[in-house]
């Protein structure tokens, strides 16, 4: 999730919700139910937030038959965890594919955009490359849109992804915090997550650590120490929670 897991706040951009989200605004009545597609596109702006923060609900999605992918703008070199005689951002892409093997991924692909920077360069040249990226997915998969550590290349990633799909008409969901799980990580580690009410969160899922805690072992270089991150999972438990950004009639979402 590229350190520190604290960050400013951005504002969250607009978002479009249809009838065919509204529809799932009860999590209860979603519980357990992931929508279909045949392809996911995960759009990240670290190596390490595909399995830090996806990577329970990516292994479920390719559980179900789709073909997972994954579009990453950066390299994660700025981080302040894992410094290394060599390369961080090399290191780092290593630490990725190896992650996305574990979590079922079949493609990775890898951009080299300035860690810490996105929010700098112009959201259409980000969109456009997600635009290229999207290829056959029929669901764009990302951090919710207040970048759940509140990191401003979670914000920018997900802006970038909601411009894409408004073009190419995808559905895009979030993967989100609960404000209550949000509360306690900044009352104990003064973080900076972004949680959702109860009525904001569409669907609840129950899922699996298994291989996002082995995903989570392949970046090194970031997983050794972050007490953060490991809280984080002990108090999502075995559920993950989602909201739906936009979605169209009969596509993923309806
Ligand atoms: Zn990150």
């Amino acid at each position: 999730m590229s350190a520190p897991e604290a960050g400013p706040r951005r504002t969250t951009p607009p978002v479009v919700r249809s009838a065919a989200c509204i529809s799932h605004a009860d999590p209860a009545m979603s519980l357990g139910a992931l929508p279909h597609a045949e392809e996911v596109l995960a759009v990240c702006a670290h190596p390490d937030d595909e399995s830090f923060g996806l990577g329970a609900v990516l292994p479920a999605f390719a559980a179900q038959g789709a073909k997972v992918r994954v579009l990453c703008f950066t390299r994660g070199e700025a981080s302040t965890l894992g410094e290394t005689e060599l390369s961080l951002g090399e290191v780092r892409a290593e630490e990725l594919r190896a992650a996305a093997c574990v979590l079922g991924i079949r493609d990775v692909e890898l951009l080299s955009y300035p860690d810490g920077r996105l929010a700098d360069l112009p959201l259409g040249e980000l969109a456009g490359l997600v635009e290229d990226a999207i290829a056959g997915a029929d669901l764009l998969l990302v951090f919710d849109s207040g970048g759940i550590t509140g990191h401003p290349d979670h914000c920018r990633a997900t802006e970038a992804a909601l411009e894409a799909a408004n073009r190419r008409r995808v559905p895009v969901l979030a993967w989100a915090l609960p404000e209550d799980v949000a509360g306690r990580l900044n009352t104990e580690f003064a973080t900076s997550f972004v949680g959702r009410g109860v009525t904001d969160l569409d669907i609840t899922v129950e899922v699996d650590r298994e291989l996002q805690r082995a995903a989570i072992s392949c970046h090194a270089t970031q997983s050794h120490d972050n007490p953060v991150m490991r809280r984080r999972l002990e108090l999502l438990g075995g559920r993950e929670y989602l909201r739906w950004l936009s979605c169209y009639p009969g596509s993923a979402s309806a």
